[in-house]
């Protein structure tokens, strides 16, 4: 006997949740829901409210991530999870996160309507505290479900709003600080984790294709507080021979690195380079002087660890190089940085096949920025991500996805909750 259809996405009561999630977080310049604060307390009581009104299971860890889970006919074999983050950057869009966990609910209502029980546990999660703005910790949430926080360094972490503690904040949310950060989750009960996320960078625009396959996060090396350090002089009296001039430096500095990066992206590497911040100091600087130091931020991100060590070492070189034709210091300061995760080669298959039976135009895309499905990956769980195409960015107002667009990627995700029911075209 084949198996029914898969049940199709509730996409009405997608549309619904993210018209109301809209209307619980307008700031008056964009969408704010504050990592546990109001904005994000909201989300998460909306999606209880849901879950509830569905009949699914609703429950919360010490970390005050959310989990609805629809039961499958065998309890007790590994659940299937998807799921996003509820928080919002200050000012920010409506999708970015709440699109995964608005995914997740619409999949859920769809077996619901369908009076269909899936073979095994499928559960969303609407994890806690992903946009770092708010308390300076990567990965927050999900990090604090696998019981993976210094709960005790975490929880006196000020927010950067109120500069009260996340302890405090947690009270306000109904949480414990003594169960914070305890674990919840456990690696060997979850056989795949898959989110989606809209793309928060041009590339589906682009390429004009509704979804992407994500194959891995990037990950990142970071000199946060890099200085190229010369001297002050007067900028008609010293010739070019005799200057230690900190600006020119850090311009020959990025060019050299811009021309590495030229190199090894044509051979075919993953890389991206970005001097976000350069500054001289304001106290010293002026038109008619040269600059005798200057700051430098740098963030460089790729999928390949090995590209990433490489590009660490030509940096040192660079640096090195650049000081002793400059005849400035350069000293790049303290390293921090994450591991790249990769997606499971198995799932990246299984969503490219999908597609391809559903009739929805996809391409295989990486992702730059950080998303929760990172911390899942480096505990083990087979995990993939989904990337519904999105214009004009994330972290402002302007974000725009198509429900179309959403539609399909939710239909793919459908398929990744419950991969023994075979891909068909409806
Ligand atoms: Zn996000």
């Amino acid at each position: 006997m084949t198996p029914p259809s898969l049940p199709l996405p509730d996409i009405t009561l997608a549309g619904t949740l993210f018209d109301t999630l809209r209307q619980n977080s307008l700031d008056g310049t964009g969408i704010t829901r504050d990592s546990y604060g109001k904005g994000e307390q909201a989300a998460h009581d909306l999606i209880i409210r849901t879950a509830q009104s569905l009949d699914l299971e609703v429950a919360i860890d010490g970390t005050r991530n959310l989990y609805v889970t629809l039961p499958g006919v065998d309890r007790s074999a590994p659940c299937t999870m998807t799921g996003s983050h509820l928080d919002s950057v200050p000012a920010g869009g409506n999708y970015d996160g709440a699109a995964g966990v608005v995914a997740g609910m619409a999949v859920l209502a769809g077996w619901r309507a369908a009076g269909l029980t899936p073979p095994h546990d499928m559960t969303v999660m609407g994890v806690r505290a992903e946009e770092s703005t708010w308390f300076p910790y990567s990965y927050l949430g999900s990090k604090g479900a696998f019981g993976q926080i210094d709960s005790a360094a975490v929880l006196a972490l000020p927010r950067s709003d109120t500069g009260r503690s996340l302890a405090s904040h947690l009270t306000e949310c109904g949480g414990d600080p003594a169960t914070f950060g305890q674990a919840w989750l456990s690696p060997d009960r979850i056989a795949r984790f898959v989110e989606l996320h809209i793309e928060q960078g041009p590339v589906l625009i682009e390429a004009g294709l509704p979804v992407g396959v994500v194959t891995g996060i990037r990950g990142a090396i970071r000199y946060r507080d890099a200085r190229a350090v010369g001297t002050y002089a007067h900028s008609g009296a010293v010739p070019r021979r005799s200057r230690h001039d900190a600006v020119r430096a850090a311009a020959l500095f990025i060019a050299a690195i811009d021309q590495d990066w030229e190199r090894l992206e044509d051979a075919g590497r993953d890389l991206v380079i970005t001097f976000g911040k350069l500054s001289t100091n304001p106290a010293q600087h002026a038109f008619s002087k040269v600059a005798g130091e200057i700051d430098i931020c740098m963030d460089i991100r790729s999928l390949e660890p090995e590209t990433l060590i490489e590009v660490d070492a030509l940096l040192a070189r660079r640096a090195a190089e650049i000081a002793d034709r400059a005849r400035v210091q350069f000293v790049l300061g303290e390293r921090t940085g994450s591991a790249p995760a990769v997606m499971d080669v198995a799932i990246i298959a299984q969503l490219s096949d999908a597609a391809k039976a559903l009739g929805i135009p996809a391409m295989r895309i990486a992702s730059g920025a950080g998303h929760d499905a990172a911390v899942f990956a480096q505990n083990g769980i087979p995990t993939g991500m989904i990337f519904v195409r999105n214009d004009r960015g994330s972290h402002n107002p302007e974000e725009a996805m198509d429900m179309n667009d959403f539609a399909m990627g939710a239909r793919l995700l459908a398929h990744a909750l419950c991969p023994s029911w075979p891909a068909r075209p409806e």
